[in-house]
């Protein structure tokens, strides 16, 4: 396991994802029209794989620590109960998704944002690969594995969580809340930003 840097874009915004490794956490990538959009919604379409995935790294939120800029810390809904998609706001970067509220154990990373060679490694491979047919046309062939593995880990990370008293643990949320009010995409700006 290896402690790993996540910067933004511009680096006035970092943090840290502690006791990274294929077993705790998972490497995955979805194409869905929802994680597409998110990306749209900050003009950071250059962070998506080529066909319009998201190369996330799920894992719990115990491991993640805020280490600079955290005033830059900002949160995008595509609609008022969607995924938390948090960004830093200084350049617009997508760094975290978590749920609405500190429930389960659960923080999808993107991988763009982590720094260092050794990122790769420290991730492993992909386990599954998810909503390829929202993919926009493309060469690159795609097909969609590993569903029912990335849910059934999110589950065993969880329990694994709730047995070390870690579940709260999240430096995104004070008391079930978000530390920031998330911004809410208005219909228009959603409709605009999804493929
Ligand atoms: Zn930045
Ligand atoms: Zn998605």
């Amino acid at each position: 396991m290896v402690d790993l840097a996540i910067s933004c874009r511009c680096g006035q915004f970092g943090a840290k994802l502690k006791n990274v490794s294929p077993k705790t956490g998972s490497h995955v990538q979805c194409y869905c029209k929802d994680c597409q959009a998110g990306a749209k919604a900050l003009g950071a379409e250059e962070t998506l794989l080529p066909r319009g995935g998201s190369d996330i790294y799920q894992t719990i939120p115990a491991n993640l620590e805020l280490t600079k800029g955290q005033e830059h810390l900002a949160c995008l809904r595509l609609s008022p109960k969607g995924l938390m998609r948090w960004y830093a706001s200084c350049c617009d970067t997508p760094v975290f998704n978590t749920l609405g509220g500190t429930k389960l154990a659960f923080i999808g990373v993107s991988v763009p944002a982590m720094q260092g060679d050794g990122v790769g490694k420290a991730i492993g491979k992909v386990i599954a690969v998810v909503h390829t047919k929202d993919a926009p046309f493309g060469t690159e062939p795609l097909k969609d594995y590993g569903f029912n593995k990335a849910g059934f880990n999110v589950l065993a990370r969880h329990f694994g969580a709730l047995m070390r008293g870690q579940v709260k643990d999240n430096p995104l949320f004070k008391g079930g809340e978000p530390v920031v009010e998330p911004r809410v995409l208005s219909k228009a700006e959603r409709k605009a930003a999804t493929p």
